[in-house]
């Protein structure tokens, strides 16, 4: 592997009046070169805040409290984001040039008073050393590689006239405007029909292919994980859970977790009578978080005096294959053995 960027054991906590909300609790991630790295876990399990703290984008009362972010660029030293400041020159650089981030709400996201030609140009020309007459154009090759037909006619078009997967790919469009190096996607299709999400997605890996920029794609869908990643990241409260290559954590999922997710897919075909399998309980929140392992009020194979009192082991099988769970540790197993006796 050949990482672009590597978080380590971050934290970014938020200090409430009603007290500390643990939303990132140590999690570690990598993302490989011109690899896409999905990110899955039910909502408030941390993943947005975790893709935000990247960008130094944690709102009040949020920071990062521990933790490293390094950003390897190619040939140069690399550069740790977690300490630097959120309006910091570096971290201005790094934001929207190198790194860049699509969002859930693709409206919400465009400016309602300025033209889509206006707001790409003006992406462009923060990053690149183009005239207004170049960076029109280059808007309008973006617009086109992003598929919106009649590309040119679009830069005088408003947002509110376009529907919202066209101004999805307008954000993507925006996003691609400095050639970045790695592309943060948060939930980026859960706001379109599914026809639109589909038209999306392939979108996105095509632009992967062709530029060769690292995905870091944040869902909670995992349909769309086994349409797009390379490697998979499964967080719950905070944590990341289990990690492995896609054909891994579809075809021998190792975490309880995974497994509840993996069941709780709607599948094709399926047939109107079956029913889907559905994870019980609730993402506790997460300043109320489980003694033990944090899954443990929600898991089948929970056991008792063990996963409610210790923290799980976090096992490594390799570079980008992990689980934090007690039933994969064979020391701990038998120790659970003789609880259980
Ligand atoms: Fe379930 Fe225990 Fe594994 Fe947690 S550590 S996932 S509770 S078996
Ligand atoms: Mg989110």
């Amino acid at each position: 592997e050949d990482p672009l960027l590597e978080i380590s054991d971050l934290r970014t906590h938020f200090f409430t009046r009603e007290g500390t909300v643990r939303a990132v609790d140590g999690v570690s991630l990598t993302v490989p070169r011109g690899k896409t790295v999905c990110v899955v876990g039910e909502s408030g399990c941390g993943k947005s805040v975790t893709a935000r703290s990247v960008l130094g984008l944690v709102d009040e009362p949020g920071r990062i409290v521990s933790g490293e972010i390094w950003w390897r660029r190619r040939g140069q030293e690399p550069v740790n984001l977690a300490q630097l400041g959120p309006r910091s020159e570096e971290m201005r650089r790094v934001r929207g040039g190198e790194i860049s981030m699509v969002f859930q709400e693709p409206m919400a996201s465009l400016s309602p008073m300025y033209t889509i030609g206006d707001q790409l140009v003006e992406a462009i020309r923060m990053h690149l050393p183009l005239t207004q007459e170049q960076a029109r154009e280059r808007a309008t090759d973006l617009l086109r590689r992003a598929g919106i037909p009649r590309a040119e006619e679009r830069l005088d078009a408003y947002s509110f006239q376009l529907s919202g997967g066209m101004c999805q790919r307008v954000m993507i469009a925006i996003a691609l405007a400095a050639d970045p190096a790695l592309l943060i996607a948060d939930e980026p299709t859960t706001a379109l029909d599914v026809t639109t999400q589909a038209r999306i997605i392939d979108l996105l890996r095509d632009l992967q292919a062709e530029t060769g920029m690292s995905v870091l794609f944040i869902t909670h869908d995992l349909g769309v994980v086994a349409e797009i990643a390379d490697e998979v990241v499964v967080m719950y409260l905070g944590t990341v859970v289990e990690r492995g290559g896609v054909d891994e954590i579809f075809h021998d999922p190792k975490h309880p977790y995974t497994n509840a997710l993996l069941g709780s897919i709607p599948r094709m075909g399926a047939g109107a009578g079956r029913r889907l399998a559905t994870i019980r309980g609730n993402v506790p929140h997460p300043s109320d978080r489980p003694a033990g392992c944090p899954f443990h009020p929600r898991c089948d194979a929970a056991i008792g005096g063990v996963c409610d009192v210790s923290d799980p082991p976090h096992i490594v099988f390799g570079e980008a294959r992990s689980v934090r769970c007690v039933l994969h540790d064979d020391v701990h197993r038998s120790s659970a053995a003789e609880v259980r006796a």
